[in-house]
């Protein structure tokens, strides 16, 4: 059986407070929030903090607030399964609201954060393990070895990007909040991540996500968010596609996201692909197009349970499906794709 290794757990009452204990502990603490994905890195030792700080305590960090004119705000700890069911999220970002749903399971939504899936570790076949299995390949680089498993004569980590939330917020323009002892920092989304599966966000040992905002979607907007995973019922994304589009009353693409998930160590957005769709009436040579650059610019790893040759498949199938089902709906449903 895998247990806990002991620590210190502190349970601030104050956001003050917490960055207070952050600062004085950094790298030797880790922050709590539903702890869905800490606690089982904690068992398989990929995590040893010597303190482990619980936010749940600090009510402010739960509020959801929608103004109509600047959009959507989440405190770092609001549930997923809030995300997935509360109307001001469900009404105004339905897209957002669906892929929270595709997480896990409901029983992990219910303790699962907004905060920990923004900031939720990368993921490999050869890291997401028990320490004992571990052990007996000689590590990777991610964790207590020298060289990574996936490609042994690179010198980067490719364990990938896994949260299911962060390309549609990607998508979406969505912004954070990183709060310390000095104040705080708003960062867009799409500059906090980094193509390094060891260093892959921009969090900086003593900062707490304290907020997310999404703006106010522009008219027009409609996406979609597909998910590849073996078991529908509880697995983490073995590729996530999300497509984002604008288009005018005449059906001009002005404007379109196409981020993938899943398949480098950040979400990746797919301008030549979205340069294809910009200006035009998207018809079946655009979404070809489109769907093929997105599939040339996806280059998956060898590092999850479904072989990278179906993976990068896959991106050209569910790029092509999103966009067919978004350019001809007049209003797009999520049903549509179910
Ligand atoms: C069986 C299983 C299946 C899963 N499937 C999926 C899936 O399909 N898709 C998916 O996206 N995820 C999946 N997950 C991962 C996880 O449940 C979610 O990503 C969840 O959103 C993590 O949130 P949390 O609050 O539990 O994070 P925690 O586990 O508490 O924290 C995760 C990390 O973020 C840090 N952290 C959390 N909040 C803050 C904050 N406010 N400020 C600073 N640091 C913070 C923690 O220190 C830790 O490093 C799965 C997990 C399990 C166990």
């Amino acid at each position: 059986m895998m247990t806990l290794p002991s620590f210190e757990f502190l349970a601030p009452q104050s956001t003050k407070d917490a960055v207070g204990l952050m600062d004085q502990y950094r790298d030797r603490a880790k922050i709590l929030a539903g702890g869905t994905d800490l606690i089982p890195s904690m068992k398989n030792k990929l995590f040893e903090p010597e303190v482990v700080i619980s936010i749940n305590n600090i009510p402010e960090l739960k509020k959801i607030h929608f103004d109509p004119e600047s959009g959507l705000t989440l405190g770092g700890l609001v549930s997923l399964a809030d995300v997935g069911h509360n109307p001001l999220v469900t009404e105004n970002y339905p897209v957002l609201a669906e892929a929270a749903k595709k997480i896990a399971t409901p029983l992990l939504q219910n303790k699962g954060t907004i905060g920990g899936n923004i900031l939720l570790d990368t993921r490999c076949y050869y890291y997401n393990q028990s320490h004992f299995w571990r052990k007996a390949v000689n590590n990777c680089m991610k964790k207590d070895g020298d060289i990574c498993r996936v490609a042994p004569g690179g010198h980067r980590c490719y364990a990938i990007s896994s949260c299911d939330t962060v390309p549609v917020l990607y998508a979406m323009d969505a912004v954070i909040t990183l709060v310390s002892v000095k104040g705080e920092r708003k960062i867009p989304l799409r500059e906090f991540y980094q193509n390094d599966g060891m260093a892959f966000n921009k969090l900086l040992p003593n900062e707490i996500l304290t907020q997310v905002q999404i703006p106010k979607l522009p008219l027009g907007f409609r996406g979609a968010y597909m998910k590849l995973r073996r078991r529908q019922a509880i697995d983490y994304p073995m590729l996530g596609v999300m497509v984002g589009l604008i288009l005018d009353d005449n059906g001009i693409c002005l404007e379109a996201k196409i981020i993938l998930g899943a398949v480098f160590p950040c979400p990746w957005e797919v301008t030549e692909a979205q340069n294809i769709l910009i200006g035009k009436k998207i018809s079946e040579k655009e979404i070809e197009e489109a769907s093929e650059m997105a599939y040339n610019t996806a280059k998956p790893m060898d590092l999850t349970n479904f072989r990278p040759a179906y993976r990068k498949r896959m991106v050209k199938v569910f790029t092509r499906r999103i966009l067919q089902n978004l350019s001809q709906q007049a209003v797009y449903t999520e049903e549509v794709l179910a």
